[in-house]
């Protein structure tokens, strides 16, 4: 049998490896212009930590985790989020006992079982960021501004950005009560599983993947209506300040998240054009989730975007910035007897930071000028016979096709010029 990547993953190779690093570039470096820090958490967890961070409730936990036993018997998980692991390692850590806020950012692979398709693989990437300890409106804002800066680093212009408010506990009560009125009536028209949730849990049942659900409850209640005054005040204050940030964006009664943990602002990201799925990245404020994870009483707001589908929002991206992996110059050799003063010199330029190949496939001299030409290399060092008599190296220019003899001593010196010149010349 022949092996392949299992179902729902797949293999960057390169010249796509080069996007990939291109993007992770503009997230990393917009993260940390605006004080994020990067964290790198664990790939698996023991389950129990998702059960309490994501919500046993959910479809992520009850359907889509990898969940197994090590070999001492324990339950663990590869992460299906990063959230939770943050929340996890500020405890663990008592970060919370320092300096605050905490502003992470994480990029790394994700895991869930779920059926693959366009855009979406069982092993995913997130960029994310976290910050803990603050309950300030304004904290809010700067996360959907670095949000939406990275989109517009990346040269995407068309974007929705979607906003609500989820209140508090003290306001989802009064509100999970309306809705139960709202939806018991209509309760034997529910998908099997908001059936069993709605009485517990109805705001899961406005988040529900079935039609079928969002027709029976059409025309509810929303929460918006129903926040409380420092609720609705701290909507007022993100919007305003995301107004004063010249940042469109559309108030979305239906964006709600089902967890307890969730509080006040709710947003996601839409790119329309890439599919029915067309959310990019979503977040917003979860002051319950480090409680509810076994630690201290402690705000949190953060987003996820998935870079699988940002990369199909940005394909059609300009090449500018691409690593194009061409090398800076190709050592060819007249002679085997030569391979080693080649590799010596090639050493000697790859440490000046000089992208420098050679021949490995015991090719012709013909038959290496036209390797080099295929790596795309600037420039050609010939190593011949007169050369290693005469103490020199020929050196080809491979647009010009001009030959110049350089003294042994002073080749890497020689390219290096001559490299800043065609770098400088082109802009
Ligand atoms: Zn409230
Ligand atoms: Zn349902």
């Amino acid at each position: 049998m022949q092996l392949k990547a299992p179902r729902g993953t797949y293999d960057i190779l390169p010249p796509e490896s080069s996007k990939w690093q291109y993007i992770e570039g503009i997230l990393k470096e917009t993260a940390e212009t605006f004080g994020y820090r990067e964290i790198r958490t664990p790939i698996f967890e023991h389950t129990e930590l998702f059960e309490r961070g994501v919500g046993t409730s959910t479809d992520i936990v009850t359907k889509e985790m990898y969940t197994f036993k090590d070999k001492s018997l324990r339950s663990l998980t590869l992460r299906p989020e990063n959230t939770a692991s943050c929340a996890r390692a500020l405890i663990e850590h008592s970060i919370y006992s320092g300096i605050m806020p905490a502003k992470w950012y994480y990029i790394g692979p994700m895991f869930r079982y779920d059926r693959p398709q366009t855009g979406r693989y069982r092993q995913f990437h997130q960029f994310g960021v976290e910050a803990f300890g603050s309950n300030s409106p304004y904290l809010d804002a700067e996360v959907i501004i670095l949000l939406i800066e990275v989109l517009k680093r990346l040269g995407l212009k068309e974007y929705e950005l979607h906003i609500n408010s989820v209140g508090c506990t003290q306001c989802r009560d009064v509100y999970r009560q309306k809705l139960i009125e709202h939806i018991t009536p209509v309760k034997d028209r529910l998908c099997p599983d908001c059936q069993t949730r709605y009485q517990q849990n109805p705001l899961r049942v406005l988040d529900c993947k079935e039609k079928s659900c969002h027709q029976a409850i059409v025309n509810y209640p929303t929460l918006f209506q129903h926040l409380c005054s420092d609720c609705a005040s701290h909507y007022d204050m993100v919007k305003e300040a995301l107004k004063a940030n010249s940042i469109d964006y559309r108030h979305d009664d239906n964006l709600v998240r089902g967890l307890d943990y969730y509080t006040n602002t709710a947003f996601e990201i839409h790119i329309p054009g890439i599919g029915a799925q067309s959310a990019v990245g979503g977040g917003g404020r979860y002051n319950g989730l480090v409680e509810d994870c076994g630690g201290p009483d402690l705000p949190g707001i953060g987003f996820a975007m998935g870079i699988e589908r940002l990369l199909l929002a940005v394909n059609t991206l300009a090449a500018k910035g691409l690593d194009s992996g061409k090398s800076d110059v190709f050592i060819t050799t007249m002679s085997d007897q030569y391979e080693l003063q080649a590799l010596e010199l090639l050493t000697r330029l790859r440490q000046k930071n000089i992208r420098a190949e050679k021949d490995y496939m015991g090719r012709s001299g013909r038959a290496q000028m036209k390797y080099a030409d295929k790596l795309g290399a600037r420039m050609v060092i010939i190593i011949g016979d007169d050369e290693i008599q005469q103490g020199y190296f020929t050196l080809r220019d491979m647009q010009s096709k001009e030959q110049v003899q350089i003294d042994k001593k002073e080749i890497v010196e020689s390219v290096k010029d001559r490299l800043a010149k065609f770098r400088g010349g082109n802009g």
